[in-house]
């Protein structure tokens, strides 16, 4: 696979620059990673060397579909990479900031029931490239929006600690290369210990988020398989470990399945296993998955689980779904794209 423009490093990028005086790396550097130029766009550089970058650069992400919703608020992309395969990327703008929502794999080897991307089973690994070229693209939206691009979440389609070395090498780039904090960072991961071990020892205290969304092994190896491998004893002896050495507080997501996950039992389960690692719940009423029959809560029942868990001393928070109109859940834009057809905006 040729490195396409965000796959390279500094001494990479020289490496490939060979012969140009060390002022012009400095400036393409720049311009990629402080303007977020594309070659053509860099007009300090002079033009053969832009057409020669623009040659052995190429972006990673071609365009196929673009979606908006929440007035705008809310953007929604499909990419199509080298190989034909297809990932998503979501911008939200919020009043002070706005987050990027980045895909980690196309596909997803996790095959967890409620989620269209599970269901489409795994293509590949992202590179670290195709991963920071996603939070380029959304900081320039977002700037072209008079917005600043201040949160990444890794979120998207794909479990980034199955990929950890392109996630964490992504992690790298994005905070030493585009400037954004480690708090500012969250990785969300369905449970993988090992790779929570290794985050353990890194020396970049990120946020973590884990998608619990049952609190009892039994429940939780039917919604999410990986716990028969991780279960909740050992997710939570990771996450201990992993809270002591960074001090990040820790998340928990919980998406609400009608009559599955949201009973009194469920929050009482969910509330004991949060309070004894001080972690954080956001509660996600479930967007609809096509050709999955499973409904997400009432909009009554979310509200009441939040209540409980907060009568149980759990910080409990119900998020904002984005996009429900645009299949804002991991996975469905692809989804739908592949399966009916839905007409978006092609740009
Ligand atoms: S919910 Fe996340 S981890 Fe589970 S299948 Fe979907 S993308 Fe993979």
């Amino acid at each position: 696979m040729p490195a396409s423009r965000y796959d390279l490093d500094r001494p990479a990028l020289a490496d490939l620059l060979d012969g140009e005086p060390r002022y012009r790396v400095d400036q393409v550097w720049a311009g990629l990673h402080d303007r977020l130029s594309t070659p053509d766009e860099m007009t300090d550089v002079p033009l053969a060397l832009r057409r020669r970058l623009a040659e052995v650069l190429p972006e990673a992400l071609a365009l196929t579909s673009e979606a908006t919703a929440d007035g705008g608020d809310t953007v929604k992309w499909l990419w199509t990479l080298d190989d034909g395969s297809r990932v998503e990327t979501v911008l939200m703008h919020y009043p002070q900031r706005s987050t990027v929502c980045v895909s980690t794999q196309a596909g997803c080897a996790m095959a967890c029931g409620f989620c269209a991307t599970g269901q489409a089973g795994f293509s590949r690994h992202l590179t670290s490239g195709e991963i920071v070229e996603q939070v380029v693209r959304a900081a320039r939206r977002a700037r072209d929006a008079d917005r600043r691009l201040g949160n990444v979440v890794f979120m998207g389609m794909g479990e980034p600690l199955a990929n950890y070395d392109g996630t964490w090498s992504a992690i790298r780039r994005i905070h030493d290369d585009l400037g954004l904090g480690a708090r500012h960072l969250t990785v969300s991961t369905v449970g993988i210990v090992p790779g929570i071990r290794r985050m353990t020892r890194e020396d970049l205290p990120v946020n973590l988020a884990v998608s619990l969304h049952a609190a009892d092994d039994v429940l939780r190896d039917e919604l999410v398989p990986i716990n028969r491998r991780y279960p909740l004893a050992d997710l939570a002896a990771a996450c201990e470990a992993y809270v002591e050495a960074t001090h990040r507080r820790l998340s928990f997501e919980w998406a609400l399945i009608d009559g599955v996950n949201d009973r009194p039992s469920d929050a009482a389960e969910l509330a004991g296993y949060a309070r004894a690692l001080r972690a954080h719940v956001n509660l996600i009423p479930l967007n609809p998955t096509p050709g999955y029959p499973v409904l997400g809560s009432p909009r009554a029942r979310v509200d009441e689980f939040a209540e409980r868990l907060r009568s149980l001393g759990v910080n409990a928070t119900v998020r904002r779904t984005r996009g429900t109109d645009i299949d804002a859940a991991c996975g469905q834009l692809r989804a739908n794209h592949e399966i009916t057809r839905v007409e978006l905006t092609t740009r």
